[in-house]
């Protein structure tokens, strides 16, 4: 049956249509660029360019492993993903640290030594991630390479500074994202805080409060004396439960590389965010040019744990290499595959690095002359 035209697998991969003609000439198949080719021939030309093609496809982003779309029925609610941004010194880690406390239980609280960039919070029986990367630098490596692992944005306003430069860069990346902002106007503790001012200020930038009419949940907190943090959170569930955050955990994983590096002892050790399905110990992954099987996880807390359902970071070992942050894994069912795709993948990164440096040293060429 009919799956999908040369054209529209060239323009996916990027590749020449007449280079894929050819191919499909070679194995015996006459078309031209817009008849359409069944599932498995595309899917073998994929492949032939380090792509992986899955059926019932569509997805724009540049993953290179294009996506299958589940089924409405299969979706199941999910936990919020939130990332919490704002100027520097207005309190975006101490927030973190004191959300993570409120809820540390006794029987954990000599237990967390891991540290893994994402810490699952539960608010009365319902669970909330956090993004532990504050600021931009995440959010923006990660959506200028197509992934998007956000699903609400925590502003965190200093009351006694109000909105400053990267207040307004946080508020613009949170836009352009389609992500809902609740703001936090932190340091109301300090004799000099002025949340008004932060409100109006606020306004400004089109960000209108509800008190003032408008739809942005503003609540006062203060990370460092523990004030408003309930509210905080109970603010964050009820717009995640307008969200309705959903996703299918039966099926093999797909999440996001929230953080890598390698650890002496460990070998390559990656969070990942898992968004789709659930990954479990021994699942063959790739990830952008690292590929492998999952040897051992963990979760926020440090603890072994041998499956992730979608929203929930876990520390992956078992890569060959360290993947980038952004980068998205994926599960296959056949390591031979990962691996495949994998090396075709380094190999049009150096090909494209090559370029780009033949590219200088022409320019610098040029400029000499
Ligand atoms: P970040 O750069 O946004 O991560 O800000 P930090 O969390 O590092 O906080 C910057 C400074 O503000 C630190 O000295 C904190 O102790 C202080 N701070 C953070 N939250 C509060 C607060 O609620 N009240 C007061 N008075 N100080 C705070
Ligand atoms: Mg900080």
């Amino acid at each position: 049956p009919a799956f999908i035209t040369v054209k529209e697998l060239s323009e996916k991969m990027k590749i020449n249509p007449s280079d894929i003609i050819k191919k499909l000439i070679s194995k015996g198949i006459m078309v031209t660029i817009n008849q359409q080719i069944d599932y498995e021939n595309a899917s073998q030309i994929a492949e032939e360019y380090g792509f992986l093609l899955e059926k019932k496809e569509e997805n724009e982003d540049n993953l290179e492993i294009m996506d299958k779309e589940d089924d409405e029925k299969d979706l199941l609610p999910r936990p919020p993903v939130i990332t919490v941004m704002g100027h520097v010194d207005h309190g975006k880690t101490s927030l973190l640290d004191a959300i993570r406390k409120t809820n540390v239980t006794q029987r954990e609280a000599g237990g967390i030594t891991q540290h893994i960039g994402a810490s699952v919070v539960e608010i009365n029986g319902k669970k909330v991630v956090f993004l532990d990367t504050p600021g931009h630098e995440a959010f923006t490596a990660m959506r200028a390479r197509g992934a998007s692992v956000t699903d609400i944005a925590v502003l965190v306003v200093a009351a006694d500074d109000g909105v400053m430069p990267q207040t307004i860069e946080a508020i613009n990346h949170a836009k352009a994202a389609n992500v809902p902002i609740i703001v936090a106007i932190n340091k109301i503790d300090k004799p000099n805080a002025n949340p008004d001012r932060v409100k109006q200020e606020l306004v400004e930038y089109g960000l209108v409060p509800e008190d003032w009419g408008g739809n942005t949940i503003c609540v006062n907190v203060s990370a460092q004396k523990n004030l408003g943090l309930d509210d905080l959170l109970e603010m964050i569930l009820l717009e995640a439960e307008m969200l309705e955050l959903k996703a299918n955990p039966n099926r093999p994983a797909r999440g996001t590389i929230i953080e890598a590096q390698l650890d002496k002892n460990r070998g390559p050790v990656a969070t990942v965010l898992v968004q789709k399905g659930t990954l479990k110990t021994g699942d063959v992954i790739i990830a952008g040019t690292a590929y492998g099987k999952v040897r051992a996880m963990f979760d926020d807390k440090g603890r072994k744990v041998k499956k992730a359902s979608p929203s929930i970071p876990v520390e992956v070992l078992g890569l060959s290499d360290v993947p980038k942050a952004g980068d998205i894994l994926v599960v296959l069912d056949d390591e031979k595959k990962a691996r495949s795709i994998a090396e075709k993948r380094k190999e049009k990164f150096r090909e494209e690095e090559m370029m780009q440096k033949q590219k200088i040293s022409l320019d610098e060429l040029f400029n000499q002359i």
